[in-house]
């Protein structure tokens, strides 16, 4: 079907008002959730041809939470899309207000292909449960998962309500120059400044759902084996390229070289000496990645790793020590399995270092002192983070979901999905009974004392 084709095919179903109904939403997420279980083996085979990725590892970081999000919506979406009563101020009254919740309209979600099924399908989920129709356009380069999420979805779904686009940047350049009542994007800030330009040739509102340099700071007060631990989970999973993994560590001097060697410890401990041989280590997407994160390999900083296989798309599990923030790796997202460690002396200056640079998507700090955990809360501003942990936040479906700013704008995951799909239509409802004098001529010094007193 062609661009335009598909587009019409939309536009001509949501005005036909079917996706206005909770019932039919909430059929259409069983039907979802019903294609996704009978074809969990497709989906397993599909991500191990793209990048090496367990069975495990895939429900983990994709499946469970794809599940998740269409329980909880298919649990909530009646409460969640039920007018909400709220009061009606003086000034008004008689009259009632409420908050009717009104699906967008036409949406496009632009997958990126770190989490191909998850990144893709829990926006798709949430615009459903909403009430609009979905193109989804995945990332070609994982071609196996967007060939199968294509196959599943276009063979089982009216293409009115739910369809996926394959292709690339021509494809995609396709689709940002129609109209649609909504776009949601994952992927780079350099694409997604690209998103928002179209968008707004047609004013649609975007979510932008982008990366960024996430730092780890790790306090003498914090259990460095715990840390360490988190830590490499964190980064080393999926090979780093998780928009939220821990992209570099700030340590404290006083610690650093513990901290180094416990990380040694646990990365072995998680993926064995030889990660290559193990199929729970997973590789690069492709060449052009491999060969990008190869230079930013500072050879004459390696403490741990630093080694590669081109065929293979393999890059080991690398620590560097001894960085600087002028250092290469320092200037844009690492996303792959490279984890530059900063030592420093003053938290404050650090924290000014990180301030004067893009807000991170995440932030995490590792330490059991109250007063530095909400210092750091406050004082950068970034998407979201964990304390004592790495990555998790992005599990909780109760934290909306989201950078800021350069880390991207909006938010998603379980009511803050639905919010994002959802126009909050205000409405006031009055009576024909009563007409306040107020309003009308003439003017006078009694009314102007009768209106400030309802007024203030
Ligand atoms: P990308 O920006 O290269 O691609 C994302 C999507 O945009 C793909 O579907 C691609 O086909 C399309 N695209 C690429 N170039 C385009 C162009 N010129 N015009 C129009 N469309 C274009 O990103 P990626 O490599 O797929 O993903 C990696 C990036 O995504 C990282 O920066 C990562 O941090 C970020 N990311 C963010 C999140 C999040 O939730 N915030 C999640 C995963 C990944």
């Amino acid at each position: 079907m062609t661009t335009l084709e598909i587009i019409n095919l939309q536009r001509d179903y949501f005005f036909s008002n079917k996706t206005k109904s909770v019932k039919f939403r909430i059929e259409q997420l069983k039907k979802f959730r019903k294609i996704l279980k009978d074809n969990e083996s497709l989906l397993y085979d599909a991500i191990d041809k793209d990048f090496k990725k367990s069975k495990y590892e895939t429900y983990l970081t994709e499946l469970s939470l794809v599940y998740h999000e269409i329980n909880l919506a298919i649990k909530k979406v009646r409460k969640w899309s039920r007018p909400k009563y709220v009061w009606t101020n003086m000034a008004n009254f008689p009259g009632k207000s409420r908050i009717f919740f009104e699906p967008l309209g036409n949406s496009l979600v632009i997958g990126a292909w770190n989490y191909p099924y998850q990144l893709s399908l829990i926006p798709a989920i949430t615009a459903i449960a909403a009430g609009n129709t979905v193109i989804i356009k995945p990332s070609e380069l994982s071609e196996h998962t967007s060939a199968v999420m294509c196959k599943l979805i276009n063979e089982n779904f009216d293409s009115g309500l739910l369809y996926v686009k394959e292709g690339s940047v021509k494809e995609t350049t396709e689709l940002l120059e129609q109209r649609f009542d909504k776009i949601f994007f994952t992927g780079s800030t350099a694409v997604g400044r690209i998103v928002m330009q179209a968008a707004a040739n047609h004013l649609t509102p975007v979510t932008l759902e982008l990366g960024g340099k996430s730092p780890v700071f790790v306090l003498p007060d914090a259990s460095l084996k715990m840390t360490a631990k988190r830590i490499a989970w964190g980064k080393f999973l999926n090979a780093g390229q998780t928009c939220v993994a821990p992209d570099y560590v700030l340590v404290h001097k006083d610690i650093k070289e513990k901290l180094l060697q416990e990380l040694k410890k646990q990365v072995e401990i998680i993926h064995g000496n030889e990660p290559k041989g193990k199929e729970t280590y997973v590789r690069i997407i492709n060449k052009r990645h491999f060969d990008r994160l190869n230079k930013l390999i500072h050879r004459d900083k390696i403490y741990y790793g630093g080694e590669t296989d081109e065929e293979q798309l393999y890059i080991s599990p690398t620590i560097l020590d001894n960085i600087s923030f002028d250092d290469k790796v320092m200037e844009d997202e690492i996303f792959g399995p490279i984890l530059p460690v900063i030592e420093f002396d003053n938290l404050d200056d650090i924290i000014t270092k990180v301030k004067s640079r893009p807000n991170p998507l995440a932030l995490y700090v590792f330490s059991n002192k109250n007063k530095i955990k909400q210092r750091l809360i406050k004082e950068i501003s970034f998407g979201g983070g964990t304390v004592n942990d790495t990555i998790l936040h992005l599990s909780n479906s109760k934290l909306p979901f989201g950078g800021k700013g350069f880390s991207g704008t909006g938010n998603y995951h379980g009511k803050a999905g639905f919010d994002t799909f959802s126009h909050k239509k205000s409405i006031l409802f009055k009576g024909l009974w009563f007409e306040p004098f107020l309003k009308y001529t003439p003017y006078n010094k009694f009314k102007m004392k009768l209106l400030k007193w309802i007024i203030e």
